[in-house]
């Protein structure tokens, strides 16, 4: 079965095919935060998603080239880093410093490219520059440029809206466009006193971008005209990501996006999160109420990305007791690898029992089932819900087996080995750090060389493997990875 997505454009699961001829790279965007304050874990249920998106997609065998951007100039930014009395730079880095931190709290995988918007403002004069030629970008009487809407009827196709229905309602500047209705969007916001000294030249006087062309600028310098898969919120979907298509497709000519995913919101307690309710969490209000990361990431993957996610501390509860569970799963199966595979005459002679090994007669159970059914499901539009289901029977069975004294080592290593290929994708073992799909094929090459007796071969990949910040140490039972401290 390919893998499939339901594409919010098309509002279908559609089977998933990379743009690149070889089918193997995926070029992956995904909206990420705006620094001007921590983020909250509605924003992580989005990320968390993400994660679980790209190392699926590597489970798959495909690479996965991601970029997510960070908002480090908009309204906010600048509203609040003037609150602080600091200049935006400085106020912004703060976060950006903190965000990363949390996303290691999370096992969340960085993406390649972490584009900060300040730094790509430029390219985003060049494409609003581009879009004023051809008749599509307009400057007002108040300086700021804006999208005439009218100059692209697409516009509204990924959120369904019937434009017809909809009247342009005068022009947006604002970046917080909860309350506003349709209208012409700015793509360059000219300088006022508000803005202090944050400012760059443009042909249009003195001013910043807007949020929208941002992602464009970004996106397409660093993945290309075309993109594979771009995720947010729903939230996103309107008007920032219609914003983006609108602005790329008239400066490329070219599809945008192929597949859009979008992830449902985040409730406390069945209530929107919302710091007047008392209910707004930020990961580190978590952790300082002694929550681990292991337990919020588990919180956030295992509901569906679609479905509302209903965040409770009885859901943290149960994440801890899962997790627990996991735990004595694994430190079980490890320790039955580890049994001999008969024990000695002597030895059967002094338990006083028949010749049989001492892991007892074989279990005739078929776990690969389970492993296949985990990323099948995956593959269904991230059934997360349906793959856990299929590792919990994996792990019920499992201790079953080893309850009758049925489990032989050789199917327990194996059963560790398919653990570890879930784990990749789920990162929920108590090990901290998930082995890298590239660190571990590394090391099977290493193994081949050892076997073929190529030394320079194997030192080479030792090194290589080392690079990526891993130990690779030959024991008995094979070679044992550790992160270096
Ligand atoms: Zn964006």
């Amino acid at each position: 079965m390919p893998v499939r997505f339901h594409n919010t454009y098309s509002r279908q699961l559609e089977d998933f095919r990379p743009l690149d001829p070889t089918g193997k790279l995926v070029r992956l965007y995904t909206c990420g935060p705006t620094v001007y304050n921590y983020a909250h874990i509605g924003n992580f249920r989005a990320y968390v998603f993400e994660d679980l998106l790209q190392r699926h997609l590597e489970a798959r065998g495909f690479d996965v080239s991601r970029v997510m951007n960070l908002t480090d100039v908009d309204d906010k930014t600048i509203r609040d880093s003037r609150k602080a009395g600091r200049r935006l730079n400085d106020f912004t880095q703060i976060y950006k410093d903190a965000f990363f931190t949390d996303l290691d709290a999370l096992h969340i995988k960085r993406a390649q490219h972490f584009p900060a918007a300040t730094d790509y403002v430029p390219r985003m004069i060049e494409m609003i520059a581009d879009l004023e030629r051809k008749g599509i970008a307009y400057q007002a009487e108040d300086r700021s440029v804006y999208f005439r809407l009218s100059k692209f009827p697409a516009y509204g196709k990924l959120a369904h809206f019937n434009l017809d229905e909809l009247r342009p309602s005068g022009r947006v500047r604002s970046d917080d466009y909860e309350k506003e209705s349709i209208g012409d969007f700015a793509l360059w916001k000219a300088w006022d006193e508000n803005d202090g000294d944050v400012k760059w030249d443009s042909p249009w006087g003195p001013g910043r971008p807007g949020w929208h062309i941002e992602c464009s600028a970004m996106a397409t310098a660093l993945l290309g005209d075309e993109l594979d898969i771009h995720c947010g919120g729903v939230d996103n979907i309107f008007p920032h990501h219609e914003a983006e298509i609108a602005q790329s497709e008239c400066c490329t000519g070219k599809t945008f996006t192929r597949y859009w995913l979008h992830c449902a919101h985040l409730m406390v307690d069945g209530q929107k999160m919302a710091k007047s309710l008392g209910n707004f969490y930020t990961l580190r209000d978590l952790l300082e109420k002694g929550w681990s990361g292991r337990e919020v990431r588990y919180a956030l993957l295992t509901v569906n990305y679609r479905l509302p996610l209903n965040f409770t501390f009885d859901g943290l509860a149960a994440a801890r007791a899962a997790l627990a569970r996991i735990d004595e799963w694994v430190s079980r199966v490890t320790d039955y690898s580890r049994r001999p595979a008969r024990v000695s005459g002597q030895e059967r002679q002094d338990a006083g029992g028949e010749e049989h090994d001492a892991a007892g007669s074989e279990s005739t159970i078929d776990f690969d089932r389970h492993v296949e059914s985990f990323f099948e499901c995956l593959d269904d539009d991230l059934n997360i819900s349906g793959a856990m289901g299929a590792f919990f029977d994996l792990v019920r069975e499992t201790n079953r087996s080893m309850d009758a004294n049925e489990l032989r080592p050789a199917k327990a290593e194996e059963i560790l080995r398919d653990w570890r290929r879930i784990n990749q994708v789920l990162v929920l073992g108590k090990e901290l750090r998930a082995i890298p799909t590239e660190v571990s094929a590394l090391v099977e090459q290493r193994q081949a060389a050892r076997a073929a007796k190529d030394w320079a071969a194997s030192d080479r990949l030792r090194d290589e493997i080392a690079e990526l910040g891993w130990v690779v140490k030959d024991t008995k039972d094979g070679p044992k990875l550790n992160a270096r401290a």
